[in-house]
């Protein structure tokens, strides 16, 4: 779960890493009362959760309260990379003499996480990466002995960060990783870290994402998710317990375990075709769980066939069967539904099935044998063949 910027700085702030003096509006008219109190030269930072919003338009300057409220006008309602803004953290300009760039994110190689470092910053860190190879250093941290001084003298010294700096960005860093520890994050930056023209070192920006397996044990954190950035299909697949992921195909997956989701759009792509979504409905799949997936797949208008791949363990073929029977009486299904049921009952699935399609006259079910003449068959009535 990746937090709102001004929810990262608070917790940011909480623990002693230095930020901006800021408040969250919602009206155009809060932006100008806020800006006032914050002496009229502020930043207006759109709340919305993608990266490069500076560069989209989605922060902006101004020098008086009354020059904040003209650009907040403009500014609520405005999409940038498909998300609305509906939210402006207002906080007072800093004047930068120079930015920088201090995260950390996991690496999986080794089996640890990435402290990244760098004497430049504000841009991507892969432009950092490209432009000024000089001034970015990296080291791996392993959670088990945790992150040692010397890893952050060599990060200092390899990205030639000027000595003066020194001090306080290794407060911050160490700073930073307590926060990743402690929040069970999976990513945290500051970008940019931003030295003032006085001489302070400050945070201007802050990524928090929270490691969604962990945030069970984080209710005040898992309390901040913003479910107006949540897609709406995937909120109410959420709330149901089903692991939905929207994508931009046309192809709707339903199958068992992630494994065999993943293993089935693969599939989809080798036969030149687009799965529309991720949709697994774990082990042991019930049939009331199946006519849901059904209706969630069917919330998404680019869906032109739906594929059920099902490898039966502890999830009972018959069971999947009677779940989209179910699913085919109560509601309207106007897209063909290509099945492949393997597995643990499989015979009375199939049966079960069958029986259907002869007592209702239904030509819009497909019952393959493998997966890959479902991808297939899935693949051709997608393109309308
Ligand atoms: P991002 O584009 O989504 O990463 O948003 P940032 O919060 O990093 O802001 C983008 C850029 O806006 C920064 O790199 C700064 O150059 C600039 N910026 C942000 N806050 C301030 C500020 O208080 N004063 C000034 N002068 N520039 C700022
Ligand atoms: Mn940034």
């Amino acid at each position: 779960m990746r937090l709102h910027e001004y929810q990262a700085k608070q917790i940011f702030r909480q623990h002693g890493i230095p930020t901006a003096r800021g408040e969250l509006a919602l009206t155009p008219e809060q932006v100008k009362e806020i800006a006032e109190k914050l002496g009229g030269k502020v930043v207006l930072k759109s709340q919305v959760l993608v990266g490069g919003r500076g560069k989209a338009g989605g922060i902006k300057l101004a020098n008086s309260a009354d020059e904040a409220y003209e650009l907040a006008k403009q500014m609520f309602g405005m999409v940038i990379k498909g998300h609305k803004v509906e939210k402006l953290y207002v906080e007072e300009q800093l004047e930068i003499e120079r930015e920088m760039y201090v995260g950390f994110t996991i690496d999986r190689a080794s089996k640890g996480f990435a402290l990244i470092v760098s004497s430049v910053g504000g841009m991507d860190i892969e432009e950092i990466a490209a432009k000024h190879p000089d001034r970015i250093a990296r080291v791996t941290v392993d959670p088990i002995y945790g992150l040692w001084d010397y890893q952050i003298r060599e990060v200092l010294y390899k990205s030639n960060m000027p000595k003066e700096y020194h001090r306080e960005v290794t407060r911050i860093i160490k700073t930073l990783y307590s926060i990743l520890v402690h929040n069970e994050a999976e990513l945290t930056e500051i970008n940019p870290l931003v030295v003032t023209k006085d001489g302070k070192i400050i945070a201007a920006d802050a990524r928090l994402n929270i490691d969604d397996n962990a945030l069970y044990r984080h209710p005040e954190l898992k309390e901040l998710k913003d479910y107006t950035e949540v897609d709406q299909t995937e909120r109410i697949a959420e709330e149901k317990g089903l692991n939905f992921v929207k994508l931009d195909g046309n192809i709707g997956v339903i199958a068992n375990g992630a494994g065999m989701s993943m293993a089935t759009m693969d599939l989809i792509y080798l036969e030149g075709g687009k799965p529309a979504n991720f949709l697994d409905v774990g082990g042991g799949a019930s049939s009331e769980v199946v006519k849901e997936a059904v209706s969630i797949i069917l919330m998404d208008e680019n869906v032109k066939v739906i594929f059920m791949n099902i490898f039966g363990g502890i999830t009972r073929c018959d069971e999947v069967a009677r779940g989209l029977i179910t699913a085919f009486s109560e509601m309207e299904i106007p897209v063909p539904v290509v099945l492949r049921l393997a597995g643990t009952n499989e015979e009375e699935g199939r049966k079960l099935i069958e029986e259907f399609i002869r007592e209702k006259g239904i030509e819009s079910i497909f019952l393959v044998e493998t997966m890959e003449e479902g991808a297939k068959k899935a693949v051709e009535l997608a393109k309308g063949v």
